[in-house]
């Protein structure tokens, strides 16, 4: 039943092969070329009918991932992860969104790999879209930056340097389940890195792992959105979300 479902799903968007052929983080994945996005430009304006996440000023609409306030710092119109304060998540819950992140890797470069400027956004708590500070910095393909994390790389390098703000425009079904929790139809995601179209419509395996590609478990329509402590000083302004169309 799942299966059957998922196989009917995942007919458009990135061929499904790349799943069955590529076993996790597998590092002989091929990485997509890299192509210059431009330079950064200014924030990008909420449209009418987007909810403001985060405006630069405070952290009133997230709390820590664990209950109580969140612990990330807030200056100069932006916010920076605060390192082992622990992931945010949003008071407000969502399902099928349209989505507009701006970020930026450590101007500072420090450490390698998973381990530069690695943070995430995190649909429904779960489905990840990775965010690494990309430039000149290989990693396994489905960990890029922009990649569906484990799951899907993004289809161009589209990063720009650490310290320079980049744009996430994702637009995100949540999956279906039926009233016994089957899989109806799987999440699906749309992703353009610094304008660039990088996920085009794929259909996830699950929630998003370390090392795993686990099974979908039913939950609710709506779930808070959330931002990753990875341990690094990863910045991020101008959060909105409205509904998908
Ligand atoms: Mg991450």
């Amino acid at each position: 039943m799942i299966l059957s479902a998922f196989v009917v799903a995942v007919s458009g968007g990135n061929p499904p092969e790349d799943l069955r052929t590529w076993a996790i983080h597998d590092p002989a994945r091929p990485r997509p070329p890299a192509v210059d996005p431009g330079p950064a430009g200014p924030s990008v304006p909420a449209p009418a009918g987007a909810a403001v996440l985060f405006d630069g000023r405070d952290l009133s609409r997230w709390t820590a991932i664990g209950g109580g306030p969140a612990g990330w710092k807030v200056e100069n119109g932006f916010m920076e992860v605060v390192k082992g304060t622990g992931s945010i998540r949003t008071r407000e819950e969502f399902g099928d969104c349209r989505l507009h992140v701006e970020w930026a890797a450590p101007a500072e470069v420090r450490g390698s790999g998973q381990g530069r400027g690695n943070s995430g956004v995190f649909l429904m708590d779960r489905y990840e879209i990775q965010i690494l500070d990309g430039w000149e910095n290989p990693t396994y393909a489905d960990g890029m930056a922009a990649a569906v994390y484990g799951q899907y790389p993004p289809l161009v390098d589209a990063c720009r340097r650490p310290g320079e703000w980049q744009t996430y425009d994702i637009v995100f079904r949540a999956p279906r389940f039926d009233a016994s929790g089957g899989l109806l139809s799987p999440a699906r995601m749309t992703v353009f890195h610094n304008g660039i179209l990088v996920q085009d419509d794929v259909p996830l395996t699950g929630p998003t792992a370390h090392k795993a590609r686990p099974p979908y478990a039913v939950h609710p329509e709506k779930q808070p959105l959330s931002l990753q402590d990875h341990g690094h000083p990863v910045r991020f302004r101008n959060i909105w979300i409205r509904p998908p169309s």
